[in-house]
């Protein structure tokens, strides 16, 4: 019986200086997903096969870090600037199996670069999602919530200032991250805002599981809100 690994190199390109270079990539097979968080997080059985650890791609040559996610369109100047700010020779250990402090300075490093590159508010928003994700596994409240927060930022920056025919998410399913962000921060207030925002959309009926969760954490919000009230009379 041959043994296959879990990993695989996938052949690709650098969209910044066209270096062309592996990058390891989890087999489908060996990822065990057993579910999904109420803010989408997906739920894997192994943290250490989890593709959230190589969702990142660094560039070995030039340093650039940056997910598929990313626009393939560079504003003027901003190569020379992206180029400028990388340290390339120091990124042999991303193309190899990575730890999870690996994955966080890939991520720290994609955002970094998504700044100059100024990409959309909704990329940026997701690379901190998923690194809050990660430091959910990790159990760390504090860096969890520091991400989050970040994210909402960027996700309330795409609601207001963004065109959505031009991005990857739709309203509904947006409102409803803002509101999970919100609620997971502890501000109940603008969490029931944004929930009952989804819950008034008149919409399609693909979006009828979004509109339920958002019920869901609806409910729960203002479940939550009378508790911390209540607990502030007590003190
Ligand atoms: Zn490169």
């Amino acid at each position: 019986m041959t043994y296959t690994s879990p990993y695989f190199n996938k052949n690709t390109t650098c969209p910044l200086c066209h270096h062309a270079y592996n990058t390891m990539r989890l087999r489908s097979r060996f990822v065990t997903f057993f579910g999904i968080d109420t803010d989408f997080m997906p739920l894997y059985q192994d943290i250490h096969l989890s593709p959230l650890l190589y969702y990142v791609h660094v560039c070995p040559n030039c340093g650039f870090s940056y997910s598929e996610e990313f626009s393939a369109y560079f504003p003027p100047k901003v190569k020379e600037k992206l180029l400028a700010h990388m340290k390339p020779g120091e990124e042999s250990t991303f193309g190899d199996i990575r730890t999870i402090e690996i994955a966080f300075e890939s991520y720290k490093r994609a955002i970094h670069c998504a700044l100059i590159k100024k990409e959309q508010n909704i990329i940026i928003g997701g690379l901190y999602l998923r690194m809050a994700w990660l430091y959910r596994l990790l159990q760390n409240e504090e860096e969890e919530k520091y991400c989050l927060s970040h994210a909402l930022k960027y996700y309330v920056n795409t609601y207001q200032l963004d065109h959505f025919s031009q991005l990857k998410m739709n309203e509904v399913r947006l409102l409803y991250l803002i509101g999970e962000c919100y609620r997971r921060l502890d501000n109940h207030k603008d969490a029931i805002l944004y929930y009952r925002k989804v819950i008034e959309t008149k919409t399609q009926s693909q979006e009828r599981k979004i509109i339920e969760m958002a019920r869901e954490g609806w409910y729960l919000a203002r479940q939550e809100y009378k508790a911390a009230k209540s607990s502030i009379v007590v003190d």
